[in-house]
């Protein structure tokens, strides 16, 4: 009968087991806003860690795109809208 030359050390009998008791991945909700996140790591949603910004998020550059386009989009409003009150106060058809 086939006997093994040597006890097995606690290292690896522990070890061996440590793989028996493969437990799921623990989830936490994030505080900021409630997206389900890792613990101890930083909200990859809205970038909060511990209730403080710390990363600026994908979501955020698309706000900050957004705001940008938009203050491009009324200032080009304006200088239009101002354009055409300077074509009325010249408005020569008119005298036809
Ligand atoms: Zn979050």
């Amino acid at each position: 009968m086939p006997v093994p030359k040597r006890k097995t050390s606690k290292r690896r009998r522990d070890q061996r087991q440590s793989t028996k008791f493969i437990r799921p991945q623990a989830i936490t909700s994030c505080k900021q806003c409630n997206e389900p996140t890792l613990p101890h790591q930083v909200c990859t949603e809205c970038g909060y860690y511990k209730g403080r910004k710390v990363l600026t998020t994908k979501n955020d550059r698309g706000l900050q795109r957004d705001q940008i386009r938009a203050a491009a989009a009324q200032k080009a409003a304006a200088k239009n809208s101002q354009d055409h009150s300077h074509n009325d106060g010249h408005d020569h058809s008119a005298h036809e």
